[in-house]
This record gives structure tokens, sequence and C-alpha cells, in this order.
């Protein structure tokens, strides 16, 4: 038998490495994994959806579904490892773990650890950074732009700030704290020294000042092109709703798999868990949606400290969940340092004195120098400039501080992640046949009753969204009879949903979260009474019981 490849969760993966991990990892759990390509990116890569379930105790499909995926924005790399971190977990503890054996018997994980691979792969494979596509957009002209354009001036392998001593124009002073510390130039303070900060990169067409910083080439945002209060105004959303290839695949991954009925969409940074409703206040969404998905945030907040925040976004994967499919679906903002350094990041949002401002980013600088060993910011070096001359490039590593974890401190932010993303999945609704009953009528007649419970804490539509908009088919409870049965009358019944013992507990009382279906069948005086039921939710799963049972 082949074994999956150790990664120890101790640095960030590149393409070839993640395939590798993952092609592995199926090989080596036959009778757990599926590995197939998604759809391709831009550039052509594959984009690989693992799936992951008990093989044995069930079709894939015909099981309650979570989606996970990671990194739609090329510098979130940390998602994709929390992704990889799940898979590791789920199989390295099936059989062993309880709830792991649980969740893999019962239902199915669908990830996809990166989804934009093209944009994840420049990221981690050259200095620079970007926020998700590597296809230019909205101008294909822009390097031909006068201005200055980021790149990597002095070859340390990182983009970061330069600046430049101005006594007279600069926005900027040293702060007394910490030297390294840059604050805003007070309004009238005239004691310097000033400067102005640029970001490091190269100036075309010098001629001195103005000085326009030009955008970033790669304005595409994936997780702008979603269908959902999408318009032309959306920013870095594309030329139309799915026009992105990565995007689509999403899309179409989650339409072709009905039985997914909650979505994990993994990004960085800041240490919460965005929801809905985006676009809209509290109080227009469905009360118990809204319960649901903070009752399910709140089951990540006891494990990561992660608050639930409502999202300001729109056109985003997890809004189009919501408001086309129902399904609830959460964008986990993994990574905040400002906590690591002990800022509330609440309490740093809100902040808008300065001397406020400049007290906590001392107090990052102090958490670098203690707990990162001073790596995480470089300090001010002098270099000279082809065109502006002396300056000095130096700030916060962008990428493995500031918008990921140092890789030393990856592990753990995978591990309270992984385990909420379970408590996610073990949310998801879960029918069974508890019991089937035959009785005789008269002489060859027979009445035949089975119980349908739900014993998911959501309803077997997940939402309310979703029985309102029609985006999950009813449930459907069926006879299926043998050699010499006959049903009399229908034998495909329309059962609605199963509430789930989230509608239970307030003042209606318990739960709707069974059912009783009845038939009536005429079996050949030669015929066995044989026959089996079928109780078909697309997202609590197809559950089948014979009669008599095997
Ligand atoms: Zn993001």
């Amino acid at each position: 038998m082949s074994s999956k490849v150790d990664i120890g969760f101790d640095r960030y993966l590149t393409y070839s490495e993640l395939t590798d991990y993952l092609r592995k990892t199926a090989e080596a759990y036959p009778d757990l994994a599926d590995l197939e390509s998604a759809g391709k990116s831009y550039e052509g890569r594959d984009i690989w959806a693992l799936m992951l379930t008990n093989k044995k105790t069930g079709c894939p499909k015909k099981k309650p579904a979570l989606y996970v995926d990671g990194n739609i924005h090329a510098g979130e790399v940390t998602g994709s490892m929390v992704a990889l971190y799940l898979i590791d977990y789920l199989v390295d503890n099936y059989g062993k773990d309880e709830e792991v054996t649980y969740l893999l018997d019962t239902r199915t994980f669908y990830i996809l650890p990166r989804v934009n691979p093209d944009g994840a792969e420049l990221y981690l494979t050259t200095p620079t950074q970007l926020r998700s596509s590597v296809r230019v957009w909205p101008d294909e002209e822009v390097d031909d732009l006068p201005g200055l354009h980021r790149a990597d001036v002095d070859g340390d392998g990182m983009i970061l700030q330069m600046r430049v001593r101005d006594d007279r124009r600069g926005e900027w002073k040293a702060s007394e704290k910490d030297p390294r510390l840059m604050i805003p130039r007070r309004p009238g303070e005239r004691k310097g020294p000033f400067y102005r900060i640029y970001p490091e990169g190269y100036i075309k067409d010098y001629e001195g000042e103005p000085i326009e910083v030009q955008k970033s080439r790669f304005g595409l945002d994936l997780n702008r092109n979603f269908p959902s209060n999408w318009d032309t105004k959306v920013p870095g959303g594309g030329d139309f709703a799915g026009s992105e290839p990565e995007a689509r695949t999403i899309i179409e991954f989650i339409i072709k798999h009905p039985n997914i009925g909650g979505i994990q969409a993994l990004h960085t940074s800041g240490g919460f868990y965005y929801r809905n409703p985006c676009q809209y206040p509290e109080d227009k969404m469905d009360p118990q949606d809204l319960k649901a998905t903070r009752e399910i945030a709140c089951e990540g907040t006891r494990i990561s400290g992660y608050p639930d925040v409502k999202s300001p976004n729109r056109a985003t994967l997890t809004e189009w969940a919501y408001e086309h499919k129902g399904i609830i679906a959460y964008t986990t903002e993994l990574w905040n340092r400002y906590a690591r350094a002990g800022i509330d990041l609440i309490e740093w949002q809100k902040t808008t004195d300065p001397e406020k401002r400049e007290a906590q980013n001392a107090k990052l600088l102090e958490w670098n120098d203690r707990e990162l060993a001073g790596k995480g910011f470089k300090d001010w070096t002098p270099f000279e400039h082809p065109q502006l001359g002396p300056v000095e490039i130096g700030g916060w590593d962008p990428k493995f501080c500031a918008q990921n974890p140092p890789p030393f401190l990856l592990k753990q932010e995978c591990h309270k992640n992984a385990l909420w993303i379970m408590k996610h999945a073990a949310a998801l609704p879960e029918v069974h046949i508890t019991s089937l009953k035959v009785e005789d009528i008269d002489g060859c007649v027979k009445k035949v009753t089975a119980v349908v419970e739900n014993f998911g804490y959501l309803p077997t539509c997940v939402t309310n969204k979703a029985k309102e908009l029609g985006a999950c088919k009813e449930d459907v409870a069926e006879l299926l009879p043998g050699p010499g049965v006959q049903v009399l009358g229908k034998a495909r019944l329309e059962a609605g949903f199963l509430e789930g013992y989230v509608s239970g507990g307030g003042r209606g009382g318990p739960a709707k979260s069974a059912a009783r279906f009845t038939w009536m069948i005429k079996v050949d005086p030669e015929a066995s009474t044989k026959f089996a039921v079928e109780y078909k939710s697309q997202r609590g799963g197809t559950v089948r019981k014979e009669y008599p049972e095997e």
C-alpha cells in the first residue's frame, strides 16, 4: 500500500507538492478518498477536488456534504494549508477518533484546497503580491503607464516600502517609541525629519516629482465574480459574473453536487468568520437561518476565539451560496497577528486616534522582536535606488507575517480551524429510517408504515431560504416493491422537508423532525412480502431499508 506524504504543516506547499500530496493521499486511502480535477485555471492548471467519505457506508453523492475550498485569493495560502490539514486529520483519524469516524461514515467532504493555483504559484515562487487571478485586468496596458510599478528593487525576495527623506512635503516621521515605526505627521508639525513612503518599485519614464503609484496589473478578484448582486461596479468583479474559469469551476462544482448543505471558504487574514446576510440588515434575514448561521459560527468561536462578523461584501461565494442556493456558508478569515501581539482586532478597527494607533503598532513590533526573533519586520536599510537615489527599504514581511502566519505558527492555525470545519459538517441534516412495520389488513392486502427521522441540527432543506427559493428538491419517500408485490395507490410520496433540532425548543415546542409514511400493498398468494423503502433527501441523505431486513 502506498502512503501519503508527511507535509509537517510548517511550510507552504507549491502546486506540484500539493498535487503530489493529494494524489498520494487518494492512492493511500482508496476506501475513503477520490481525487478529481474540478476544472482548469486560467493558465491551465487542474483545480483539484478531493472527496472524502467512507465509501462502504454509502455512495458519496447520497450523503449530506460539506464543501471546503481555500486560496481563491492568491496570497491567502494559509487557506490551502488548513484544507490540507483537514484532509490529513480526517484520513489519519478514521477508525481511531470517534467523531472523525462518525463524520466520514455519515457525511461527505468535498475539499478543494487551492481553487486559484495560478495566483498562489506566482505568490509563492516570486516576490509578486497579487489579489487573485494572474489574468491582467482591467487594463492590459498598465505596465506601459508612466509612474511607480511595484517590484523587488533590492533583491531580498520581498516587495516592501521605500522611505525618502523630505522635510518639506513628507507625510511620515519615525516614532519616538520605536524608530522603525512610521507615524503620520501631525497637522502643522514642523520638526522633522519627515519622509515620503512609496511601495518598493521602479519608476517608468521618471522625470522627478510627482510620481504616480500605478495600480497592480492583477486587478481581478475571483471572489467578486459570483452571480449574486454582481454588477460592473463590484471592485475586481471581472467582465461578467462567472467570467473567470476559477469562479465558474466552483459554481459548477456546487451545482453538480446537490448534496452540499454547507460551505467553508478559507481566506486570510483577521481572525473572524464572515457570514450572511451580506447586503441587508439581519432583521431582514429569515430568523431561523440567522440563528443557525450564528450558532454554528459560535462553535468555531469556542475553538479559535474568532468571532462571527456580518460580511459587507457582495458577489462572493458566501453570498451567492446563501442567496441563490440557500446554503449556510462562511468566509473564514484565518490568522490574526493582532491577537498574537495582544491587540484586540475590533479595538484596532475602531481606533482613529493617532497616539493610540502608534501604541498598537509599537506593540506589534514588540511582538515581532519577542516571538518572531525580529524576522517579521525588516528595518529601514539604505539603498541606492536607480531613479530616486538614496532611499531606505523596510517594513513588515507582507506574505509570511502580515497575510499568513510565519511558517512555525502555521500548524496551530490549521488545527483549530480544521476542528471548526468539522463542527460545521456535524451540524448538517442526517436522515434515518428508524422503523418499518407491516400489518395485515385483508387477506393479501397489507399496510406498510415507515418512520423517517432527521437526527441533524439543520432541517433537510438546510435553510428556509432554500425552501423559499426552491433551491433543493423536496424529500421523497418511496416504496419499491419486490416480485409479486403491488403498491395500491402512489408508491412515491412527496415528503416536504424534515425540520432539524434547530427548530425546536422555542415557543413552537419540539421540532417536527420525524415523519410517518404509509402505503397499502397487495401481495400475490405465491409471493412473499418483500420490498424496500427509500427516503431521498438531497441535502439530508438518501437512506433505504429492506423488508424483511437482510
Ligand atoms: Zn480572501
